[in-house]
Parts: structure tokens; C-alpha cells; sequence
């Protein structure tokens, strides 16, 4: 198994920003070099374009004077080809999927607890809401002149559509507009290891209490 560091170097070179400065035009081409050893003697392969009858070909080959597979080559898309199929089967290491997962975990946790207080302040507003329409009903049944009345009527309209307002904001706001398992997505795919069963499962343990 590689590193990620080493992974993620793989990756530059591939997108052709090696920051080796050493062979520049070899490094497009072939973009393992330095990165895969020999199978017989654990030096790095080298690689070389190989010119054929027609055509140039490329190839990895060990260097290393004494090796068995001294300037044996391999085909460029064969260990390229078998290097692509060893990158899907990689997982990130334990530390790495732990660190990911309680950094998802406090994202969500905070927009949980944003929303919660979000939904407090809703329900105050709704409370002052309401004693102040209870109020003004108080006045009305007390007050003589006509037109005070339809005063108090027409702020207890408008009061009773604020409220309708935020009924509909604090239906909105308890229901989460994310659901976690959408958040951790990116983890998901790893959601076959071990690791990530049990930290979900923690996870949902922690939620009920
Ligand atoms: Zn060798």
C-alpha cells in the first residue's frame, strides 16, 4: 500500500505539475516513475520509450546492473492498467477516516443546534405574538366607540397573519434540511469497512439518548 502523500504526488505528476525538477520531459509520459520498484531487486523501475519497426513504445524496466529482470520491460498500459485497478481498492487510513468522520459529525451537530435555536426564537416571538393578540381581544370586548374597535381588529388581522408566518417558519426549521447521511456521502463509500459501521452506529446510539 502506498501513502497518501505518496497518492497524492502520483496525482500531480499525472496532472503534469511534477515538482521534481529532475527529467521533466520523462514525467508526463510516465507518470510512475520513481513511484513503482522492481519486483526483483525493490530499486525504481525507469522508464523509456522503446523504438519499434513503425512506432514508439513505452516501457517500464528495471535498471539495476545484476537484477534478474535487468532491462526486462514492461509495458507502460499494463503496470498503469494494474496500478489504476490497486488506486480503487485503496481505503483511507483509520486516523484519516476517523478525523473525516468527527469533522462531518461537528458540522452537523452545529447545524442541528443552530436550527434548535433558530426554532427557540421562533417560539418566543409566537408567545409575545399571542398574549399581545390576547391583549388587544381584551380591548376590544372593554371598548365602546366604534371606531377603536375596528382599530384593534384590523392589528389583530395583521398580528394573526405574522403568526401564521412563523407557524409555517417553525414547521420548516424542525425538520432538518440535511439528513447526516447525506452530509458523510463522501464517506459512504467506504460504509462496507468495519470502522465506519461502528462509528455510525455510535453515532446513532449518541442521537437517541
Ligand atoms: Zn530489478
Amino acid at each position: 500500500m502506498i501513502s497518501l502523500e505518496t497518492w497524492q504526488a502520483i496525482q500531480d505528476r499525472r496532472k503534469s505539475v511534477a515538482r521534481v525538477a529532475t527529467r521533466k520531459d520523462i514525467n508526463a509520459d510516465f507518470p510512475l516513475r520513481g513511484f513503482v520498484t522492481c519486483g526483483c531487486c525493490d530499486e525504481p523501475l525507469t522508464a523509456c520509450w522503446s523504438t519499434g519497426r513503425s512506432a514508439k513504445y513505452p516501457y517500464y524496466l528495471c535498471d539495476t546492473k545484476g537484477c534478474d529482470l535487468y532491462r526486462k520491460s514492461i509495458r507502460r498500459d499494463k503496470i498503469e492498467g494494474d496500478f489504476e485497478a490497486l488506486l480503487t481498492t485503496l481505503q483511507p487510513s483509520r486516523n484519516l477516516f476517523e478525523m473525516s468522520f468527527d469533522m462531518f459529525r461537528n458540522i452537523w451537530e452545529h447545524k442541528v443546534n443552530r436550527s434548535r435555536e433558530a426554532t427557540l426564537d421562533l417560539r418566543k416571538n409566537l408567545t409575545a405574538i399571542e398574549r399581545k393578540i390576547s391583549q388587544l381581544l381584551d380591548r376590544i370586548v372593554d371598548a365602546e366607540s366604534a371606531s377603536l374597535i375596528s382599530a384593534y381588529e384590523a392589528k389583530v388581522r395583521g398580528l394573526e397573519a405574522e403568526k401564521a408566518l412563523i407557524s409555517e417558519k417553525i414547521g420548516k426549521s424542525e425538520r432538518p434540511s440535511t439528513d447526516f447521511t447525506k452530509l458523510i456521502e463522501p464517506l459512504l463509500r467506504f460504509s462496507q469497512t468495519r470502522a465506519f459501521s461502528r462509528l455510525l452506529s455510535d453515532w446513532r446510539t449518541k442521537e437517541r439518548c
